[in-house]
């Protein structure tokens, strides 16, 4: 029977799991956490489609041509026309497996506006999309499970691919219970880690989504995409643990953005973008804000109490508990933070890497959202990517009997184990702190090439200390073999940035504001012989 190993149990990597076990291929579907404590229940806007019957004016090709525009015309027309045409089959599907999507009185599904979208299509249930369908998810593979065609550990992290000559035959993970490495041999090994929020610290995202496996496959020969594109959300808040999102979906509801200047409030994005500015594009809004010298609120207040408690029971709640901020009377002050990866593996349009046998697929392989996401559509390209992985594994033959790893095995085993003596006064979370601090003033909403070098030096010190670390015991053992993996996944991302001496999306460049034809294409980034080689995807290798 062929095999399978998924990693990472969110909302990507069940719908990969599921898919695959329907086509009778048997699913070893790993992950530190419980899926119900993955990212993918922090969703709350909604999922994007469109479904004929509802069209109203809206039309697949407008959502294809809404993404392609929202994402630069970096998301590669062949895959993002896959992406927006599989909508209705998608939402049907997660009806069809128990998702409760929200209804108006005559039953008719809701629709919410999402900024870059011509027409209203993004689906959703109350306050908890991500929780819905991650709930009706659990179920499948459940019932996949009792048919023992998914075998689900939990406490188990990845810590490498197990390749040889360019082809992956399993990983070897560690599992935190019994303390010890794991190897597990497969025909295809699926990616589903999700996104990089170790990079920047504070994000409105997981910090089990640290961005290792990347960072690791990278140092491993696997070609990652897009680095420098990293969307920061408009409007959060801040606490003092992270930084709490507050939904688009306030802002699609009629929510206004405003500051006050000698007393009277200044709608920045209406003045410059008209009826619509307050939903322009992330990237847009994210950067306008970031302008403005005072403090910038968001209003919902004027949509009134039955609103605000019908449709974004969310916005109020998460402004009580973590601002103690009652959205009935008071605005909500918002600052951008980062929020989403649109980098990751570079995968091909069946969502393997260059390393046969790998896949990725959800947040950490870079495909659909171009040089900027659309709220709403991550969810869909999760679920989308997930279906389109298992289909390609379960057409292909078997691998084979695996070469002989244990050479390789028990290298690695014994760095995991080392607990070295240390010429470096640093612990592993201060590195990851400072990390963190670099990112965020060098890799910001505006960069440019002085602050990106900056950054580079800052990683490259970093990298430099963290191989002369002793074993930090206040920490998991994953939190330390991690380390180097985050490190060279941040040095990279910088090094994209540096090479793309323009402004696009989510990218922008002071010393390089133009957007310049020469650099519509993505970025690819290998790591060969230690060095960093960037390159533009000319002849698009990986939209094919
Ligand atoms: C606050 C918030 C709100 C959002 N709202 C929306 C929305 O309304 N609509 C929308 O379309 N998108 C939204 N997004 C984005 C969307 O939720 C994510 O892009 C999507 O859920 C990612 O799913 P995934 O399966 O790729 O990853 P995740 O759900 O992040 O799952 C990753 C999995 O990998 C595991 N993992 C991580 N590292 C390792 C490792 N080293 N070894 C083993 N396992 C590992 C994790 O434990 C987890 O199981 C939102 C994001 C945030 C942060």
């Amino acid at each position: 029977m062929k095999r399978v190993l998924v990693i990472g149990s969110g909302i990507s990597g069940m719908a990969c799991a599921v898919r695959c076990a329907h086509h009778g291929v048997h699913v070893t579907l790993v992950s530190p956490d419980p899926s119900e404590r993955s990212q993918s229940v922090m969703a709350a806007g909604g999922i994007n489609a469109v479904i004929a019957e509802h069209e109203e004016g809206d039309s697949v090709a407008c959502h294809i041509e809404d993404t392609l525009k929202g994402g630069c015309w970096l998301g590669g027309q062949r895959a993002v026309t896959g992406l927006c045409s599989h909508g209705e089959e998608i939402l049907k599907m997660l009806v069809g497996i128990g998702t409760v999507f929200s209804v108006d009185k005559q039953g008719q599904p809701l629709r919410r506006a999402f900024g870059g979208q011509t027409y209203k299509r993004t689906y959703y249930c109350g306050a908890s999309t991500g929780k819905q369908i991650v709930s009706a998810l659990i179920m499948e593979v459940r019932r996949f499970e009792a048919a023992g065609l998914i075998d689900r550990r939990l406490r188990r992290s990845f810590h490498s691919a197990l390749i040889y000559d360019g082809v992956c035959y399993g990983a070897l993970l560690y599992d935190e219970t019994l303390d010890k490495p794991e190897s597990v041999l497969a025909d295809a090994v699926v990616m589903a880690t999700g996104g990089q929020n170790a990079l920047f610290g504070k994000t409105t995202g997981s910090t089990q989504c640290d961005g290792y496996a990347e960072g690791r496959l990278f140092m491993q020969g696997a070609a990652l995409k897009n680095l420098e594109f990293i969307q920061y959300h408009p409007t959060t808040l801040e606490t003092a643990q992270k930084r709490m999102l507050i939904s688009e979906a306030a802002r699609g509801e009629g929510g206004r953005l405003f500051y006050e200047r000698d007393g009277k409030r200044i709608y920045f994005m209406e003045e410059k973008y008209g009826a619509r500015g307050n939903l322009m594009t992330r990237d847009v809004i994210s950067r306008e804000i970031g302008a403005v010298k005072e403090q910038v609120f968001l209003d919902i207040s004027f949509l009134g109490k039955k609103t605000i408690d019908e449709r974004l029971p969310e916005v109020r709640d998460v402004c009580v508990k973590y601002g103690n901020i009652n959205v009935y009377t008071q605005s909500i002050p918002v600052e951008p933070s980062v929020h989403f990866f649109m980098g990751g593996l570079a995968v091909h349009l069946n969502h393997e890497t260059n390393i046969r046998n790998l896949f990725s697929v959800g947040e950490c392989a870079s495909m659909y959202h171009g040089a900027n996401r659309l709220g709403g559509n991550s969810l869909l390209a999760a679920m989308y990517s997930g279906g389109v992985a298992a289909d390609e594994i379960a057409g292909r033959p078997e691998l084979g009997s695996a070469p002989d790893f244990s050479e390789f095995i028990a290298i690695e085993c014994d760095k995991m184990e080392k607990r070295q003596s240390s010429d470096s006064p640093f612990p592993v979370m201060y590195i990851r702190d400072m990390l963190a601090e670099s990112m965020r003033e060098h890799m910001g909403i505006v960069r440019d090439e002085n602050s990106l070098d900056e950054g580079i030096k800052d990683a490259d010190y970093y990298l430099s200390v963290a191989g002369r670390l002793r074993y930090d015991s206040s920490v998991k053992r994953y939190t330390n073999y991690s380390l180097t993996g985050i490190l060279t996944l941040a040095r990279a991302a910088l090094q994209c940035a540096k090479f793309r001496k323009e402004s696009r999306g989510a990218h922008y460049r002071s010393d390089h504001p133009q957007t310049g034809e020469e650099y519509r294409s993505a970025t690819i980034i290998t790591f060969d012989d230690g060095n960093y080689s960037v390159r533009l995807d000319k002849e698009h290798e990986y939209e094919s």
